[in-house]
Order: C-alpha cells, then sequence, then structure tokens
C-alpha cells in the first residue's frame, strides 16, 4: 500500500498509475479536492483501490489525519513518495517571505512532516520504503528557483539522515531527481516560453524532456524488492542533463549515429 503526495497530478499521478500497475492500493493526498478525485478516477481505472485525503503538507495536523484514514483504511503502509511540491521563477532579491515560506513549507517542512507522521506504520512493514523527489539543483545551484533549491537541497539531506536513522527499522530511503518533465503544472509555472523549451533542450545531451512516465519507473524500482539493498540514494532521471556536456564538448559538431 502506497501514499503519493501530490498524487493526483502531473508525474504524482504518473507514479500512482505506475504503483497500481505493481499491485499497490493507494491514497492521494493534495490541496484540491478536484486535482484528487479526477487522479482518483484514473487510479481506480488502472486497478487500485484508492483513498483520497485533501491535505496541505504544510499543516502537521492534517498530515497526522491523513495517515490516520491510512491506518484505519488499510491497516497499513509500505512506501511514502513524497512528491509534492510548489514552484515558481523569480530572481531571489525579489521572493517575499511568503513566497519563499510557501515552497520550503511544502516541500521541505512537508517532506519532514509525511516521513515523521508515516514511520509508525513504516516501521510495521515487512518491506518499507520512502522515495523523495527533488531535482537536480538540490546539489548544483538553482538559478531562478531559490526556495525550491534550498528546500530540496535539505531533501536530499533529510533522504541521507533518514536512510542512516532509519537502517535499523528496515526503512529504506531514496530520491528520485527528474530531469524537465513537460506538465500541466511545469507548463504553467516554469516552461513559460517555447525559446525556454528550446534552451532547455538544447542542456539536455539526450536531447529530450523526460516523461512522467520514466519518473514513476525509477520510483518503482526504488521501492521494488530488488532495490532492497539500496538506500540513502538519489537517482537521476534526466537525460544527462545535471552533467551537461562537458567543458569543452569536441563532439558537438560530429555527427552522431544515424544507424
Ligand atoms: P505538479 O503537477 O504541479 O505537482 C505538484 C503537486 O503537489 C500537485 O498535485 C499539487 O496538488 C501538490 N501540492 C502543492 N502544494 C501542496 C500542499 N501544500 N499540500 C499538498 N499537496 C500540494 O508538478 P509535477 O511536475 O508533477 O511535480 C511533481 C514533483 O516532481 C515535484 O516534487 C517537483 O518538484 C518534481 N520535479 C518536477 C520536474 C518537472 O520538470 N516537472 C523536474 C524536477 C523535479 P494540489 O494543487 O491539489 O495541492
Amino acid at each position: 500500500m502506497a501514499l503519493v503526495t501530490g498524487g493526483g497530478t502531473g508525474i504524482g499521478l504518473a507514479i500512482g498509475e505506475r504503483l497500481a500497475r505493481d499491485g499497490y492500493d493507494l491514497a492521494i493526498a493534495s490541496r484540491s479536492a478536484d486535482h484528487l478525485r479526477a487522479g482518483a478516477e484514473r487510479l481506480r481505472s488502472a486497478g487500485a483501490r484508492v483513498l483520497e485525503v485533501p491535505t496541505d503538507v504544510r499543516d502537521a495536523a492534517q498530515v497526522e489525519q491523513l495517515v490516520d484514514r491510512v491506518r484505519r483504511d488499510f491497516g497499513r503502509l509500505d512506501l511514502l513518495v513524497n512528491n509534492a511540491a510548489g514552484n515558481f521563477i523569480a530572481p531571489a532579491e525579489s521572493i517575499s517571505p511568503n513566497g519563499w515560506r510557501a515552497v520550503v513549507g511544502i516541500v521541505l517542512d512537508g517532506t519532514f512532516l509525511c516521513s515523521r507522521a508515516a514511520f509508525p506504520l513504516l516501521v510495521a512493514s515487512p518491506r518499507a520504503a520512502i522515495v523523495n523527489i527533488v531535482a537536480a539543483y538540490a546539489w548544483m545551484a538553482g538559478p531562478g528557483t531559490a526556495p525550491s533549491a534550498a528546500a530540496k537541497a535539505g531533501v536530499l539531506a533529510l533522504t541521507r539522515t533518514l536512510a542512516v536513522e532509519w537502517a535499523r527499522h528496515r526503512i529504506r530511503v531514496n530520491a528520485v531527481a527528474p530531469g524537465p518533465v513537460r506538465t500541466e503544472g511545469t507548463d504553467r509555472q516554469l516552461w513559460v516560453s517555447p525559446a525556454l523549451v528550446e534552451a532547455i533542450v538544447a542542456g539536455i545531451p539526450m536531447g529530450r524532456f523526460g516523461t512522467p512516465e520514466e519518473i514513476a519507473h525509477a520510483v518503482a524500482f526504488l521501492a521494488s524488492p530488488e532495490a532492497g539493498y539500496i538506500t540513502g540514494q538519489v537517482l537521476a532521471v534526466d537525460g544527462g542533463q545535471w552533467l551537461g556536456r562537458g567543458v569543452l564538448d569536441l563532439l558537438a559538431h560530429v555527427p552522431a549515429r544515424t544507424d
């Protein structure tokens, strides 16, 4: 049984669909009842039993209630996917304290609050795992997205710290760092012009955006028994984006294979 925050839209929904196909029952949680209703419908058609719980992950009491619902309805929790996030593009000097707090609250506080609340159920699972969704600017620079970069860096530190603290409870904690993926949310908030999309693609060695399904495969792998000896790791699913093209891309003008 898996709990996916932000599971009604975008990458979170693709993760839920993949987990449903793998046989998980699901709980999805986010603020908007509309997002949850639409997401739950799709997950049910993928074969899962689905619980939708409107929740603001910044609010400790709401998160406790969410986990209580999971306990009452399913009696177990095997996988927590901390996927909920907020983001916007702005130069750091123009970001208001509220804008900062909103993003850091969802991403960093939300990940901690959900992990903490889920701990008693995860401890009782024979195959417990947490997968946190981060981004490469957790360890690189994130110009234009300072609150998200700082919060994701915190989530990555939390991933490694909980991996060590909770290893003795047999809870594995890993992260997936998606490269750029087009979703309704990111098209609205991040990929705001064709010129920006083109520039992003030009910087990706594999020359394309990723898909929500490709991110979901990585989450499913890290959650699976096949990854049973992997903890505290971050898996970048980004077409090589964070590696960049090197300081000197000597092959830039050599034709690629065509066969
Ligand atoms: P998205 O569709 O906008 O997903 C964000 C989700 O978070 C929504 O379902 C939203 O639902 C939920 N959410 C926002 N605030 C919340 C709150 N306070 N409490 C609970 N839920 C909240 O965007 P996405 O692209 O799929 O992003 C999913 C994850 O991938 C995020 O962690 C993002 O940082 C990461 N990521 C995405 C990309 C990309 O290119 N798409 C790249 C790197 C990393 P409600 O509005 O209903 O609350």
